[in-house]
């Protein structure tokens, strides 16, 4: 089912949740809500859920606008982050809980129940209760319960982030499997930009409430729309730069560093010719003697990482962070050229942040 969420704000009080947020979700894709703690996420989910009815704008399942829907009457299926199971009740009765409720005839509820259980691999486990499961495997049986009535919504709050770190890997492969088997289009929470990233369809990324960009993860990591969206995605971290643009050139911020611009820039700035260069720690490399983009970095730290070299540096007086080849053989104290590989930069407007490209 597709989702179309039109201008829509929350607001408690005086606190402003979600504000004025427009999103359209294609059928059968599997979208994460991300960003930092308190930026809506939850309230967003809880809208779709029909728990919290939006103070303003429209929310269309389908061509059905749901504003005023009952959550028992949007068809969608919820698993939260404790996984919410009863404890008293078996595996299988968990799973045929919601059937029970809608009355559906026990034979038929049981072969549904058993149905999920073997999507979700717990058809060995029906007789135990949950407190006899591990983690991950109840949160499989809270998976089978959601998608049991065949709903055409599944709506995920954080549910990996009780598990350890290796059953979240598991535990997100799993679920992209199930999502991708049923075809039900899901919304995920999460505030981890990784398992965002490893996913997802597309992802939301919010801020204070408000939209940063909606986009296919590897979209989001290359072309970020603003500062912020390039920082909060990747680790380490996109470098930002204070720099002057003039006339095709960039120059750094307090120094005399400046190479050509190779970039077209399709926004006016919003005032003076202050922006922020913003290179990924993995697209600085070594200059070479043709290099055009070459700027002099003092080393401060050296650390071996996987197969990389990770440099903490400072251009002028400004942090950088880069992955270079461990071939190269480099000390703290030494002054490197740097340059930017196959001209893999951006430039934000110093104010508004927005994404100059
Ligand atoms: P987290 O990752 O920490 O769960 P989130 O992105 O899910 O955060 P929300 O829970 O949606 O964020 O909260 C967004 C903002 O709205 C926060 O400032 C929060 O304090 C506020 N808020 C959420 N629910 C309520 C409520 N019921 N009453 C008042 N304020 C609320």
């Amino acid at each position: 089912m597709k989702l179309a969420l039109n201008n829509i704000s929350m607001k408690f009080d005086d606190i402003t949740a979600v504000d004025n947020l427009t999103v359209t979700i294609n059928e059968g894709e599997l979208v994460c809500l991300l960003g930092p703690s308190g930026c809506g996420k939850s309230t967003t989910l809880f809208m779709l859920a029909g728990l919290y009815k939006p103070s303003s704008g429209k929310l269309y399942f389908g061509e059905k606008l749901v504003n005023d829907i009952e959550p028992e009457d949007r068809g969608i299926g919820m698993v939260f982050q404790n996984y919410a199971l009863y404890p008293h009740l078996s595996v299988l009765k968990n799973i045929m809980f919601p059937l029970k409720m809608a009355k559906v005839p026990k034979k038929e509820a049981e072969e549904r129940a058993i149905e999920m259980a073997k999507l979700v691999q717990i058809e060995h486990l029906l007789d135990r209760k949950p407190k006899q499961l591990s983690g991950g495997q109840q949160q499989r049986v809270a998976i089978a319960r959601a998608l049991v009535k065949k709903p055409n919504l599944l709506l995920l709050d954080e549910p990996l982030s009780n598990l350890d770190a290796r059953l979240r890997l598991e535990m997100r492969e799993e679920i992209r499997r199930i999502q991708q088997e049923v075809g039900i289009t899901t919304i995920f929470v999460t505030h981890d930009q990784e398992e965002a990233m490893s996913i997802s369809d597309r992802i939301l990324l919010m801020k204070d409430g408000k939209y940063q960009q909606y986009s296919p993860p590897q979209d989001m990591y290359d072309f970020p729309e603003n500062a912020f969206v390039g920082m909060f995605m990747g680790s380490p971290p996109l470098n930002m730069i204070p720099v002057m643009l003039n006339e095709g050139s960039i120059t750094i911020k307090d120094t005399e560093q400046s190479f050509p611009n190779p970039l077209t820039i399709n926004q006016a700035l919003s005032s003076s010719n202050e922006a922020l260069l913003g290179v990924r720690a993995e697209d600085w490399t070594i200059a070479k003697d043709t290099s055009e983009i070459r700027l002099t970095a003092l080393v401060e730290l050296v650390e071996r990482i996987g197969r990389d070299t990770l440099l903490s540096a400072t251009i002028g007086r400004h942090s950088i962070r880069a992955l270079v080849d461990p071939e190269f053989t480099i000390q703290p104290g030494d002054a490197v050229d740097l340059t930017i590989r196959n001209d893999r930069f951006h430039l934000f407007d110093a104010k508004t942040e927005a994404n100059l490209g």
